[in-house]
């Protein structure tokens, strides 16, 4: 048995200085990913700092219009959230196509986008793997890896960044701020989430201490008309093997706005820029929506097992955006 000790912060600069003292501590905030990894041997803090005190649960329109999360906010409080359901339906909608009710009350947005990677080797811990071990190897990539990434791996790991969220967000352009050590930061999403390259363990560009205060989100008009479908093996209370989160603004028959991201596919939350620069200013028809999808798709690397999803991935860009503008110009041809 290892002895944890474990502390309440009542205010951030309390937090961040208990961790950033003590390089084996972790902060915990609803404990959903942080104590099921230490109950399997996967992570090892032997100090937690409890965050759940702190003032970080507002949801906020800004001044410029857009959106501040707080990191501590729970995840069905941000879906339950008038202002996001109205101006930003693709956060809500992820939102509620994740985990199960109990663990949405729970789970706090921060956490949400720290989690880790569902692949069933790093949760082993007596499986060979460069995420949780460096140098030790990578299990999946012969072994069963059906739902393993296609984008953005490397010889050193293949696994699927698994947040639903973060793929909405993603689609935004949100920026993640945090406060630490070396003080206040902000990160756009692209650039917080870090492909695993030659350094799977390193998955943010955060220092030991850092703690995420809120996530911001840009004002989008595009976003009002927007959504996140997810494909799955069973309905509810599961990850996605292709997710699509997808905004869409359409003028005279010609897309003028388009934001579309990827979930389950990739190593990080994917933003699909080229299916958005192939589309913007093209008319709206399914020809078009499947060209964009193959364009996207053009660098997939399957695996053995998931070649399944380079075709599911561009079916569902495809269903994503047909299904955002068939109410505005009558069918896509
Ligand atoms: C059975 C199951 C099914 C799930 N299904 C889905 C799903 O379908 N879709 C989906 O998106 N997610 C899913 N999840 C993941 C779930 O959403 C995450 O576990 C949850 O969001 C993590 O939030 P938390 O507050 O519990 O984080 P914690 O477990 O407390 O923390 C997670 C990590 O983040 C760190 N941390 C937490 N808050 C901060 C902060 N503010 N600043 C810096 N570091 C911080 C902790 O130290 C820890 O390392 C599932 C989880 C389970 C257990
Ligand atoms: S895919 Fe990544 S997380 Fe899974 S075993 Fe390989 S290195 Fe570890």
């Amino acid at each position: 048995m290892r002895p944890i000790s474990y502390s309440r912060a009542t205010d951030t600069a309390t937090a961040i200085a208990a961790v950033t003292a003590d390089p084996t501590s972790d902060f915990l905030a609803g404990g959903t990913t942080e104590i099921d990894l230490l109950r399997q041997n996967v992570l090892h803090p032997r100090r937690l700092v409890d965050i759940n005190g702190l003032p970080l649960t507002g949801i906020e329109v800004t001044p410029e219009g857009g959106l501040r999360i707080g990191s501590l906010a729970r995840m069905s409080q941000v879906a339950a959230a008038p202002t996001v359901r109205e101006r930003y339906p693709v956060i809500a909608q992820a939102l509620e196509l994740g985990a199960s009710a109990q663990l949405r009350h729970m789970a706090s947005m921060g956490g949400n986008l720290l989690q880790r990677v569902r692949c069933s080797y790093y949760r082993d811990a007596e499986s060979a793997c460069n995420k949780r071990e460096p140098g030790s190897g990578c299990s999946a990539i012969e072994g069963f890896n059906r739902g393993h990434a296609i984008l953005g791996t490397s010889e050193h790991c293949i696994a699927t960044h698994p947040s639903d969220v973060a793929v909405a967000l993603m689609a935004l352009d949100a920026r993640v701020l945090t406060q630490g050590p070396s003080g206040e930061r902000g990160y756009e999403f692209d650039d917080f989430f870090l492909l695993p390259g030659d350094s799977p363990h390193r998955e943010h560009p955060m220092e030991h201490g850092e703690l995420i205060t809120a996530i911001e989100v840009p004002p989008a008009p595009v976003a009002r008309h927007s959504l996140y479908l997810k494909v799955r093996d069973r309905e509810s209370y599961e990850f996605a093997l292709v997710s699509v989160a997808a905004a869409v603004s359409v003028v005279d028959g010609t897309i003028a706005d388009v934001r579309v991201a990827l979930g389950g596919v990739a190593t990080k939350p994917w933003r699909a820029r080229r299916v958005e620069d192939f589309l913007i200013g093209a008319g709206v028809t399914r020809e078009n929506f499947a060209q964009a999808a193959r364009v996207e798709l053009i660098e997939a690397r399957p695996t053995a097992m998931n070649g399944f999803k380079a075709e599911l991935a561009r079916r569902a860009i495809v269903r994503a955006l047909e299904t955002l503008t068939a109410d505005r110009s009558g069918s896509p041809a």
